[in-house]
């Protein structure tokens, strides 16, 4: 089973990846409409505004939680 490069989700069904492409290393949630890998920043604040909605967290606590976290995962070791 593949776990997705940057976001860290199982992908255990074809119905997890972009386009039903299995050949891809990210999920759909990572992927744009053309099926490509979005940029870190658009990741960056999509987990950031996830945190703020579910755990009612400040906006900038957010942000600095969802960038550890996206940095330990293999897509973003080098983004900034
Ligand atoms: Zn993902």
């Amino acid at each position: 089973m593949k776990m997705c490069i940057a976001c860290g989700m199982p992908m255990t069904r074809i119905a997890d990846y972009p386009l039903y492409d299995i050949s891809k290393n990210y999920c759909k949630h990572c992927a744009n409409s053309d099926g490509n890998l979005v940029s870190f920043q658009e990741k960056l604040s999509a987990l950031t505004a996830h945190y703020v909605q579910t755990y009612k967290m400040d906006k900038n606590f957010a942000e600095k939680t969802a960038y550890i976290v996206l940095k330990k995962l293999p897509a973003w070791r080098r983004s900034r």
